[in-house]
């Protein structure tokens, strides 16, 4: 089933976007847990972490890239970059996609 991540990316959901390129979008998520929330989402379609094709392992470089851009656009010294895999994790959109939180002080877990 297409994920709701890739209706973004196809332009048939809007989003409040931050970055984009060939390999990644980045945006604001629709329910943020801190003052900057951000997603940023692999273009191509990979379930999770748990699934990624060695040939696709550049993309965690990418996704790192434009965390480092996006913070320094934002100006944040300080954020939490993480990903959920599985159910029991939290994950409810099987598209990889890293959070970007910042703005607050964040507890020992997110
Ligand atoms: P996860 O629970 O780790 O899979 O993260 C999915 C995230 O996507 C959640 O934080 C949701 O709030 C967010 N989300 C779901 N639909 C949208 C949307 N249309 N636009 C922006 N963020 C969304």
């Amino acid at each position: 089933m297409i994920s709701v991540f890739s209706k973004i990316i196809r332009g048939e959901l809007p989003c409040k976007k931050v970055l984009e390129n060939e390999h990644v979008i980045a945006f604001h998520d629709i329910h943020p847990v801190a003052p900057v929330h951000i997603l940023i989402v692999t273009k191509k379609e990979i379930d999770s972490l748990n699934s990624i094709e060695d040939e696709d392992l550049f993309l965690l470089g990418e996704i790192a890239k434009a965390a480092k851009k996006i913070a320094k656009d934002l100006k944040l010294d300080n954020y939490r970059l993480l990903t959920n895999v599985g159910a029991l994790s939290g994950q409810t959109v099987y598209h990889l996609h890293f959070h970007l939180i910042s703005g607050r002080r964040l507890g020992p877990m997110a």
